[in-house]
């Protein structure tokens, strides 16, 4: 089991206090939502995690197993089994997919443990036909011409193949329609288990209608102002977040 602790964060841009003291416990099993309205910080949390140099992170530790990983490089952090779906992936010219899928599974083994050709190409068939994917996209240069749902598509393939221990998934539904969406979930729901542990981060519940969350956090203004299990998702559906904000008397 390992987990994923998140203490008292804040974190600035530009001098500007974007997350003002967030706790979170992900531990593997289970999966974790974050919803809030736009702009309370959201993604700034996900990018403080992965470790994005323009998030300052002011006070506050990121603890995986109890190692603190704010002083990580982002790479070492993806070594050590952490995964970010980006909001928006960037292309990146002159390597395919499967190139890149290869390179990142085998930075994360030993020398001595190095994928084969052969077991990597099975393992690809296997999740590509699980995510209904055209076989050409792998032999596609990375994110080049994706429209927006391949690369949401893309970006769970990476995680049903690099198999990390933590991902973290930011808005990983926007535009997504909902056949794209349907698939979407059913790789992240092929992750669940006892080694894998998820914080998956959306405005709409909708996504959620999919995925069922172990726990439901709430953010707002910088911070996650509740917590409870997939009703609160349910309850945010009907009341959208004003009746959460108007109980909490927290302004948005
Ligand atoms: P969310 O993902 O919840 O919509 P974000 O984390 O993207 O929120 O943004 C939180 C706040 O930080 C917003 O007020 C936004 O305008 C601000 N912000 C985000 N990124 C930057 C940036 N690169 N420079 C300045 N302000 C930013
Ligand atoms: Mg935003
Ligand atoms: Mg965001």
């Amino acid at each position: 089991m390992s987990v994923l602790e998140i203490k008292d964060l804040h974190v600035s841009i530009e001098d500007k206090e974007i997350l003002k003291g967030v706790n979170l416990t992900i531990n593997t099993d289970e999966i974790h939502a974050i919803m809030g309205p736009n702009g309370t910080g959201k993604s700034t949390l996900s990018a403080a995690i992965m470790g994005n140099p323009n998030y300052e992170v002011t006070q506050g530790e990121i603890l995986f197993d109890g190692e603190n990983i704010l002083e990580m490089e982002v790479d070492e952090r993806a070594r050590l089994g952490l995964f970010l779906a980006m909001q928006y992936p960037s292309e990146i010219p002159g390597i395919t997919n499967a190139e890149f899928m290869r390179a990142a599974m085998n930075a994360r083994r030993d020398e001595d443990d190095k994928i084969s050709v052969m077991d990597f190409i099975t393992k690809l068939d296997d999740k590509m036909s699980l995510l209904n994917m055209h076989e050409d996209m792998a032999e596609r240069y990375l994110n080049e011409g994706f429209s927006g749902g391949e690369k949401k598509r893309n970006e769970i393939l990476q995680l049903l193949m690099l198999e990390p221990t933590f991902a973290i998934l930011d808005e990983i539904d926007s535009g997504l329609d909902i056949d794209a969406l349907k698939v979407v979930s059913k790789g992240i729901n092929a992750m669940r288990g006892e080694n894998f542990g998820a914080l998956i981060i959306t405005h709409y519940q909708r996504l959620l209608n999919y995925i069922t969350p172990d726990v439901v956090h709430i953010m707002m203004d910088g911070r996650v102002v509740m917590t409870g299990d997939a009703d609160l998702a349910r309850r945010l559906e009907a009341e959208g977040y004003a009746g959460i904000s108007k109980e909490l008397g927290i302004e948005y």
